[in-house]
């Protein structure tokens, strides 16, 4: 029961927070503002009247609260308070939009409609929340301010979320994490941004937001030290400048400190960064370029910079309009530290966004900012969209934090691609089919290989081969989600062709050996080639690899047992003990002849590269290069079978290298490039292979060099050969 007591305190709350916010929006209001102010707060008195909210509150207290946010942490005016006042209005209530449109006008009527959510009844697998989400950003086309108030509605929602039940509270989380804060980036909402993660981290990792929180307290005095003493010859200097200034060392957001800790799996105590500085300088706006590079160059003569962490967006300030100078420097204490230098104005967009953005622009509002930009397209993109609405919203999301590049094909059509696409990146965006059998492309009427980052306004016609098909390397070159399990696909179905012929060959090898095909003798064959698995050996065969000649002599060596090579401590305890010194170096090249061992058909080693030495099981000692793709893993896993080797400065060794080159065909090509090979260098060719389709070649050249930096000479003559694009090593 409620007692009257209460409800005459519940009167003066209602009434203090409706005068509170009249408050806050005071320096922006015009005549007869407050009056239409005053008739949407009764507006939406009345209709919520009986209504609570499932705290207990009175419901009043919600839309007057999503209002008080529009103006002080947005900075909205008149219109979007009478609408966030109303939002609820014709949703929850027996109140129309004819209703509204008749007391408050078109304007106001069509912001409450775009907040409404669509009611009645779903298609079958389609998501209410996806078409709700779908709807509001229809209404981008005809008024930004849905989003905002939309936003602000979300945060007060998160910041009460605590007497919602456990299900709900974890529904409302998600959607906020999944779309409204990557759509508070992108409107460029910082604090909005970093408050619903904030929450959402308190919702759903409950435990972990408690614990992280604390240790920011804990920590806290610490912390307020270090920034002082970090800050100190900073700020004398700024102030014998005589340039106004605010020094702020704020603590990194709880989800970004807890994204952190779990993308690099550290604790909280070695999160370094926990903390940025920022320096906010009182500067009229033609003097802020030079004053913010000002301090820069003060604060790097204390401080060391990270050239890499050099982030300038006060010459080029980001798509959704952020200003700052940010640099990383090394703090006296051995430890990073972010800087951002900005001033009050970049300061207050950065915070509050879009509506500062305009408060700062003496009401031009013509000319076309990022934001304006960014609002165009999502209009085009709302306006040919005709997919289901979960697709739409996960388009939508995809393309909100990646920038992208605007592109053409060579009938002029539009294409976006995230940020670093490639040519390969564009073939798949045409078509599987032209991505797949990609060769290259002219980007601006110039060859291009692959991996060519494509920029904005790039015109680009690909190039393609029925020979051309996918490898391990073009995983690299793409950034596309489409593009990357294009790839994947084809190469999977590849594997697979290989592993099939692999395993036929194996199978018929083990009959001439007059061995049964059982798990044991394949086991003893995997262990002999030291590869991982049976697939991988029948991929290995399949691709050739390993030569089908070799199969028979794992017989041989298992019969044989140990070659005497397997330990590496014997090994290098021979080495010195043969050379009288504490040199356990393996030298190729010279030691041939106290042990044994072979060049790693994975990555054919030259001399001159670099090497290490991997004693296998059954096969003796392998060369492999340090860049070889199987190194990465040898080397963190089998440490106790790695042997350091090196080259030995003399000995005339010639190896074996391929070499893999593409460019334009013209006539002569072949004999000018075969003379460079053969004439000019006096280097021993075994094969030349050149493919030619659509006025592109591709060339395969094996060949014996001396070492790698024979090589680099005879790569760099090569690519001077007029019409070659490019050479490179291939293993
Ligand atoms: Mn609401």
């Amino acid at each position: 029961m409620i007692v009257e007591e209460d409800l005459e305190a519940e009167k003066k709350e209602i009434v203090n927070r409706y005068r509170c916010l009249l408050r806050k929006a005071k320096p922006i209001l015009k005549d007869g503002d407050a009056k239409l102010i005053k008739k949407a707060f009764h507006t939406s008195m009345e209709a919520h009247s009986g209504m609570r909210r499932r705290s207990g509150e009175p419901y009043i207290l919600h839309p007057l609260e999503v209002a008080e946010i529009c103006v002080s942490e947005i900075g909205l005016g008149t219109t979007s308070i009478i609408a966030a006042l109303l939002h609820d209005t014709v949703e929850d209530t027996d109140y129309e939009i004819t209703d509204i449109k008749r007391i408050f006008g078109e304007k106001v009527a069509r912001i409450i409609d775009g907040l409404t959510k669509i009611s009645g009844v779903f298609e079958q697998g389609s998501s209410r929340q996806a078409e709700n989400f779908r709807k509001m950003l229809l209404t981008l086309s005809d008024d930004v301010r849905v989003i905002l108030i939309k936003m602000a509605d979300r945060l007060h929602n998160m910041r009460t979320l605590q007497s919602m039940p456990r299900n709900k509270q974890l529904k409302i989380a998600n959607e906020t994490i999944y779309l409204y804060a990557p759509l508070a980036h992108r409107l460029g909402l910082y604090a909005f941004k970093s408050e619903l993660e904030d929450l959402y981290l308190k919702y759903s990792e409950p435990e972990v937001f408690g614990e992280i929180t604390s240790k920011i307290k804990d920590t806290k005095d610490a912390r307020a030290k270090f920034i002082r003493n970090f800050i100190k010859p900073i700020k004398n200097r700024l102030s014998s400048l005589g340039i106004k200034y605010e020094i702020k060392g704020r603590p990194k957001s709880i989800y970004s400190i807890w994204s952190k800790m779990k993308k690099q799996d550290i604790p909280f105590e070695e999160v370094f960064d926990l903390f940025a500085i920022r320096i906010i300088l009182d500067v009229s706006y033609h003097q802020e370029k030079a004053c913010c590079w000002q301090v820069y160059s003060l604060v790097t003569d204390y401080y060391q910079p990270n050239p890499d962490r050099l982030r300038d967006w006060i010459s080029i300030p980001k798509a959704n309009g952020y200003e700052s100078l940010h640099t990383t420097v090394m703090s006296g204490r051995g430890q990073w530290v972010e800087v951002q230098i900005r001033t009050k104005r970049m300061d207050e967009i950065a915070e509050k966004g879009y509506a500062a953005h305009w408060k700062y622009k003496d009401g031009n509002t013509s000319d076309e900012t990022g934001l304006e930009m960014w609002i165009t397209k999502v209009r085009e993109i709302l306006a040919q969209n005709d997919a289901s609405a979960i697709e739409f919203v996960n388009d939508f999301k995809s393309n909100l934090y990646s920038d992208e590049v605007f592109v053409f094909t060579p009938k002029g059509d539009l294409k976006t691609l995230p940020q670093k696409a490639t040519v390969l990146d564009f073939a798949f965006d045409i078509h599987t089919e032209v991505g797949t059998h990609c060769l290259g492309a002219k980007v601006n009427q110039k060859l291009v290989p692959l991996n060519f980052e494509l920029k904005n306004g790039d015109q680009v016609e690909i190039l393609t081969s029925k020979k051309q098909k996918p490898n391990e390397s073009w995983l690299q070159y793409v950034v596309s989600s489409k593009a990357k399990s294009k790839i994947k696909d084809a190469l999977k179905e590849e594997r697979k062709s290989y592993i099939g012929e692999g395993k036929e060959i194996v199978k018929r090898k083990i009959r001439q050996l007059k061995l049964n095909y059982s798990q044991s003798v394949l086991d003893e064959i995997v262990n002999y080639f030291n590869v991982k698995t049976v697939s991988d050996l029948f991929y290995m065969i399949g691709t050739g690899k390993i030569e089908h000649s070799l199969i028979k002599s794992f017989h041989k060596v298992s019969n044989q047992g140990s070659t005497g090579l397997r330990d590496v401590k014997l090994i290098e305890e021979k080495l010195r003990k043969i050379r009288k010194t504490d040199n356990d170096l393996l030298l190729l090249g010279a030691d041939l002849d106290i042990v044994d061992y072979k060049f790693a058909k994975c990555c054919n080693p030259i001399a001159g590269d670099d090497v290490f030495g991997f004693v296998t099981v059954s096969d003796g000692i392998k060369i492999h290069r340090t860049t070889c793709p199987n190194a990465a893993e040898l080397l963190s896993n089998y440490g106790y079978r790695i042997i350091k080797a090196k080259w030995a400065s003399s000995g005339k060794h010639s190896f074996e290298a391929t070499l893999s080159m593409i460019g334009t065909d013209r006539l002569g090509l072949v004999s000018d490039v075969s003379n460079i090979i053969s004439e000019e260098l006096k280097v021993n060719m075994r094969s030349l292979l050149i493919n030619t389709e659509g006025g592109i070649f591709e060339g395969t050249i094996k060949l014996y060099i001396e070492d790698t930096s024979h090589l680099a000479i005879l790569v760099k003559k090569l690519e001077k050969v007029s019409g070659v694009v490019k050479v490179s090593r291939s293993n």
